[in-house]
This record gives structure tokens, sequence and C-alpha cells, in this order.
């Protein structure tokens, strides 16, 4: 008698999912009937600072999700996971339907830490959800246009989406003329990068207008912010670039989670709870391989994630993924340069730039071209 298929759903159309979604066929092959319930476009974060700054077009780092999944034969519900019944394995969605499953994969992402609440106040833009970032540039070039001088901008973080963040809204206020009026705001000394090469990315930004602060914003008002040691500052619009932590569906799953609230799993990545339940990308976490949240990790887990998923059907032992302990990054410092580094290597510079731009332009567009469109830009 023939095996009834084992139902997969993929929550989250994330790098890892965009990746074992165009092996669909294979899954069907091994006994894996995989659906997908994810919103029906992708951002890519390695164009979102590009965008900010006006250097590329919004569709640039966009993915349609949606044709993706037709073209793979996987039905999509075009709705996100709003929680799960795991007794009886039934998934809520936003648009109220419930989904059925055998197995689940979630690669949905972070979101963005707001220790102070203010991620809902007005004038105020957490880095993710990545679509909004495009309501803030409009916002800073309708400024420009109405007053003909830039919009005192803060940047809550010194982390390297704080310094990329800060960096592409300059660029974006000089290519309307303007000289930048951007504060970004440091909790503690910025480490994430070889010290000689952060001093050197500090010092271009002093130089481009950007004035760099060491405290904590933890207070917005009408035209201004508040820092933790009392001095406020004048802030039009006040990004918060403050951290990324897991999505609270993650921690409603009743499944053990680290501290930063992304579901910990065994390097098959398998919940270490529950091995129906499968994790990439930053909603997840290798209890003993931690890494911080960052779309290569997602990349790299997902032909180990496909391998594990095939294994549902054909029985065979999941393997087991090591994410690497050095890994290039590259900022996009909104002025035609970036700044590049893995380890103690690195490089600033327009070279730097030109790499990040081939990499990333690489990857979408891979899945653009997947996805069936035809490319005009
Ligand atoms: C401004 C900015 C720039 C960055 N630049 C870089 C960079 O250059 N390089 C780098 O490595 N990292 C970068 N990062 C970090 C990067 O965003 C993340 O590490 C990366 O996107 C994580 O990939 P992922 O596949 O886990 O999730 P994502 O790429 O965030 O994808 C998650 C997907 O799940 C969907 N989703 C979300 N919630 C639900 C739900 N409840 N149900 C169903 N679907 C859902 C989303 O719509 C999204 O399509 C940047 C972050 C920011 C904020």
């Amino acid at each position: 008698m023939r095996r009834r298929p084992v139902r997969l759903v993929l929550a989250g159309a994330g790098h890892a999912h965009l990746s074992v979604l165009q092996k669909a066929s294979l899954l069907r092959a091994a006994g894996v009937e995989p659906v997908l319930a994810a919103p029906g476009l992708f951002s890519y974060s390695g164009m979102a600072t590009g965008v900010l700054s006006g250097a590329l077009e919004p569709q640039r780092m966009r993915v349609d999700v949606a044709a993706l999944a037709a073209r793979a034969g996987v039905t999509h519900f075009a709705a996100e996971v709003t929680g799960a019944d795991r007794s009886n394995r039934r998934l809520h969605l936003s648009d109220g339907r419930m989904l059925a499953y055998d197995a689940l994969s979630l690669n949905i992402g972070s979101r963005t830490l707001d220790p102070h609440g203010l991620a809902d106040l007005d004038a105020v833009w957490p880095v993710k959800p990545l679509a909004r970032l495009l309501d803030l540039r409009d916002r800073v070039q309708a400024h420009l246009r109405m007053q003909g001088q830039s919009p005192a901008v803060v940047v809550a973080g010194g982390g390297p989406t704080g310094f990329e963040v800060a960096a592409a809204l300059a660029g974006l206020i000089e290519r309307s003329g303007a000289r930048p009026f951007v504060h970004l705001i440091c909790r503690s000394t910025p480490t994430w990068a070889p010290p000689r090469a952060l001093e050197r990315t500090l010092e271009k930004l002093r130089r481009r207008g950007a004035e760099i602060l060491m405290g904590e914003v933890v207070a917005r008002g009408p035209g201004h912010c508040r820092l933790a040691d009392g001095r406020t500052l004048s802030c039009d619009a006040l990004v918060l670039a403050t951290g990324l932590e897991g999505p609270q569906e993650i921690r409603d799953l009743g499944l053990p989670v680290s501290q930063e609230g992304r579901l910990e799993i065994a390097p098959t990545l398998q919940s270490i709870a529950d091995p129906t339940i499968f994790g990439a990308g930053d909603c997840a976490v290798i209890r003993e391989a931690p890494r911080p949240p960052a779309g290569v990790f997602g990349v790299r887990a997902a032909p180990v994630l496909l391998d594990n998923l095939l294994s549902l059907g054909d029985g065979r032992a999941p393997r087991r993924y090591a994410p690497q302990k050095t890994w290039l990054s590259i900022l996009d410092l909104g002025d035609g340069t970036g700044l590049a580094f893995r380890g103690g290597a690195w490089s600033l510079g327009r070279g730097a730039l030109a790499l990040k731009r081939r990499i990333d332009h690489g990857f979408v567009d891979r899945l653009r071209r997947a996805s069936g469109e035809v490319l005009q830009d």
C-alpha cells in the first residue's frame, strides 16, 4: 500500500526556503508534499540600504514569491503564520485560515528589538520589516523638497546595521545636494569590525555630517528624542537599529528558545524538543554553534535543510549543518563606497561596494529569473 505523502508546511519565504522551494519536485518524489505560507513578496535585506540611499530602485530587491511557488507547483497561502496548535499540528494564518501539517519548517526572519517601546510612535522606523524603509525614504525626500535642508535624523544602534542605515540616509540627503544632519547613537563602543576599519568608517561618516554619540535613545517626543542620560536631540526621524530578535510567533510555539527568542535547534536544523519542526535563518539558532543573525547562514543552511526535509520521506538519517566561524560582511556606505571585512581582514572603498553589488545582484537576479521575471534592469 502506498503511504500518504508527508505534508510539509514551509512557513516564511526567507533565504533558505526560497532555495528549498525551487527543489519542490525532489521533495514530492521523496514522498513529501510541500506547501508555503508566506507573504507574496520577499524583500532582500542586502540591498535595503542601497534602496534607502536612493542608489537602487525598490524593484531590484524584490522577489515575487507567489510566482516562484507557482513555477515550482507549490500551493501558496499568501499569509503570515500567526500561531500554532502543536498538539493538533495546525497553524493559524493571518487571513483566518488553519493549515494542517505533519512537519513544519520555519524561516520567518527576525524583528527589531524595541526595549523602550518606541516602534509604534509617530516618525519612528524600526529597520525591520524592511518594506517600511521605503516609507522612511519618501519622508526624508519630502522633507528635503519642502524645507530645502536635511531633516534631523537619529539612528539608534551602534551595530553594523545602525552604521549602514546612518550612512545610507546621509547618502540620500547628499544626493539632493544638502548636508546631512544625522546622529548615530551607540550604546557601547563598536567592536564588530577590526578597530582600524571602524575608526576609518567613523571618520568618513563624520566628514559627511554624521555625529556619533555614546548613549541610548529611551524616549521620543515631537521634534526630539531623549537619551538615557537626559540629553535631548532634535529629531524629525528616528530609526531603530537596536538589534534583532526572534518573532513572537516563535516564542508562542512553546518550544525552547534562546534569550533573543530564536528557536533553539540541533545541527540537523530540528527543534531540540520536537524533531518534526525545523528552523533556518534568523528565527532559529543552533544551540551548540550560535551565530548572529545574517543572511549568509540561511543561504548556507539551505542544502542541508533540503536534505533533511527529504529524509522525512525517504527515512535517511538527517545531516548536520556546521555554520562557518568567520564570514564576509560588506556595508554599503551610501556614497559609492563600502566597508568589507572578514575576521581581521578589511577593505574600505569602491571595490568593496562593487563586490557587494555583484554578490547581491547575483543572488536576487537568480531568484527573479527563477520566478519567471524577465529582467530589464
Ligand atoms: C537594513 C538591514 C540590512 C541588512 N543587510 C544585511 C546584509 O547585507 N547581509 C546580511 O547577511 N544580512 C543583512 N541583514 C540581516 C538580514 O536582514 C537577516 O539576517 C536576513 O534577512 C535573515 O534571513 P532570513 O532568511 O532568516 O529571513 P528574512 O530574509 O527576513 O525572510 C523572512 C521571510 O519570512 C516572511 N515572514 C515573516 N514573518 C512571517 C510569518 N509570521 N509567517 C510567514 N512568513 C513570514 C517575511 O515576509 C520574509 O519574506 C540586514 C538587516 C537589515 C535590517
